[in-house]
């Protein structure tokens, strides 16, 4: 259909990017980006009288996108960028197929296949994308990408892990030099957030995504103060308990949890830092409020005998099973003594007298019920009391 309308509109088109890289690499892909020189807006209207797709258009950036149950088609007028400065937004100008693949990040994401009858199927490929992906290999245009857009590293680390490919050797050179500019206080947070999120939702080990990311020394675009320094064992091991818990990638707040390893140390001093820049969901700041909370009341009670704080037990029990996981991957003695201990005895307290046989006693206010089960949990904490006749004694008292 593109092909038919693009011919009688004498547009010339072309399927481009990553649909195309993935065509070769035998991937199915749903997400068809369309290149047109010209107008890809009125190619997407007309094509879209035949598909009935959901249709939505961008006049500002010139794009259209058709959208059915099966397939997605992004059209988008060929266009040029030029960056002012490092990490800065592009300035955009209509231009031709080359311009537009000479904007994107890496070689093999720039092959195209021309959709018009008289070339359809003739691939295009003027950077040798075709000849990376046969080899695997993850390359920029030219040696100032990363410099222009920082969160093409972070592409480029979800490239290796998403695909199985490498980052090329020159290119592992071009990070470290674009890293030790001070891209942090250029890069748009938003942007390196999406790209963080997907890289995260891809791979089945984010520990070895967060070695490499240390590797190539770019934790620095999340914070210049990140000290990390955790071993690849520790971060297995968080991640096996998140999933034995039953979390994965497709939890929204996922990229937050795999982030938090690498700004633990910094939360408390860059708090304000990471709330405003980051627009962390409620669920994520409530993460992190509780376990600032949490480490607080720990390191005020390190020198008691914190197996026997009945509040310091409660405030742990108060906190999400996701951070549970994190505090036990911390070695930091007694902390990660205690919070091992805690796991074993996390039910052992509960009261055998249920609220429900409290309720049902005319002798005990509803609104008293909760207190009364949480000061028997207590006793029990405390090893005043164990057994069920124990229980019912200190109820009527
Ligand atoms: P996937 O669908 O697996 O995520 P993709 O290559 O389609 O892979 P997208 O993030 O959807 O990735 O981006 C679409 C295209 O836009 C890419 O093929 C790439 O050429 C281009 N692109 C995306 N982000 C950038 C960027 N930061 N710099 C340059 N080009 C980019």
């Amino acid at each position: 259909i593109v092909s038919d309308v693009s011919d009688k509109l004498s547009l010339k088109s072309f399927l481009v990017g990553g649909c195309v890289r993935d065509l070769l690499l035998n991937i199915h892909s749903n997400d068809m980006d369309i290149v047109v020189e010209g107008d890809a807006i009125k190619l997407a209207q007309e094509v879209n009288k035949y598909i009935n797709g959901e249709f939505f258009s961008y006049e500002k950036f010139r794009t259209a996108t058709i959208k059915n149950k099966e397939i997605k088609f992004d059209f988008a007028s060929a266009r040029t960028e030029f960056y002012s400065c490092p990490a800065a937004k592009p300035l955009i100008e209509y231009s031709d197929l080359h311009n537009d693949m000479y904007r994107r990040d890496f070689s093999i994401n720039t092959l195209a296949i021309s959709l018009n009858s008289d070339s359809y199927g003739k691939m295009i490929d003027f950077f040798g994308g075709y000849e990376d992906i046969k080899l695997k290999r993850i390359r920029v245009l030219h040696p100032l990408s990363y410099v222009e857009d920082p969160t093409r590293i972070i592409r480029a680390i979800r490239f290796e892990f998403q695909l199985g490919f490498k980052i090329d050797k020159a290119d592992e050179e071009l990070i470290k030099n674009a890293m030790e500019l001070k891209l942090f206080n250029v890069i748009s947070f938003d942007v390196l957030k999406e790209e963080l999120k997907l890289m995260f939702s891809h791979g089945s080990c984010p520990g070895l995504i967060i070695m490499r990311m240390k590797e190539l020394n770019v934790f620095k675009l999340i914070h210049p103060k990140v000290s990390f320094n955790f071993s690849l064992d520790r971060l297995r091991e968080y991640f096996a308990c998140l999933k034995s818990e039953g979390f994965g990638s497709y939890l929204k707040e996922w990229w937050f949890l795999c982030i938090l390893p690498i700004i633990y140390n910094i939360l408390k001093s860059e708090d304000r830092f990471f709330k405003r820049k980051w627009k962390f969901t409620k669920k994520e700041v409530l993460y992190i409020e509780k376990l600032k909370k949490f480490l607080l009341k720990f390191s005020r009670k390190r020198n008691q005998n914190i197996f026997k704080d009945f509040e310091l037990f409660e405030t742990l029990e108060g906190i999400p099973v996701e951070i549970i996981c994190f505090l036990k991957i911390l070695e930091e003695k007694p902390l990660n003594d205690y919070v091992i201990w805690f796991e074993k005895n996390r039910g052992v307290f509960k009261p055998l007298i249920t609220g429900e046989e409290l309720s049902n006693r005319s002798d005990i206010r509803p609104a008293f019920i909760g207190e009364i089960l949480r000061n028997l949990k207590k006793e029990r904490f405390l090893g005043n009391i164990s057994t069920y006749e124990d229980e019912l004694k200190f109820v009527n008292k």
